[in-house]
């Protein structure tokens, strides 16, 4: 389903790779951060291969969409409904995994 080789995110959608899961539906996966910034620290990602947030939105905006409501309803369950959703996109902001994937930063009291 629009896999791409050598995408790490794609090998823990296909279970190839293992991953700790949040929530899982038919578009959608969700995953702990195996280096944690926040007390909940949450990757959500589309199961189709998109480079970027930029991508989705242009190819996809109702998946866009439903990622909000995943990291909602996720910080709804850890942190009464508070949370930080981060999005980094290209190399000199931070994105390391070029599969667009949603940090949810939650389950405690964040620094600004
Ligand atoms: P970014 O730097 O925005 O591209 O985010 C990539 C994130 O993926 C980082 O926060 C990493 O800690 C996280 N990460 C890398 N490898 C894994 C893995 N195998 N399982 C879970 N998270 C990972
Ligand atoms: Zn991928």
């Amino acid at each position: 389903m629009g896999e791409s080789d050598d995408c790490l995110f794609c090998a823990i959608i296909s279970g190839r790779i293992p991953s700790e899961k949040v929530y899982e539906d038919e578009t959608t996966y969700a995953f702990k951060d195996i280096h944690p910034k926040a007390k909940v620290h949450v990757l959500i990602v589309p199961r189709h291969h998109y480079g970027s947030v930029a991508e989705l939105a242009k190819s996809d905006p109702a998946e866009l969409a439903h990622i909000v409501e995943v990291a909602q309803s996720i910080a709804d369950d850890a942190f009464h409904g508070a949370y930080r959703l981060v999005f980094n996109t290209g190399r000199d902001a931070g994105q390391s995994v070029f599969h667009v994937h949603a940090h949810v930063l939650t389950g405690e009291t964040l620094d600004e």
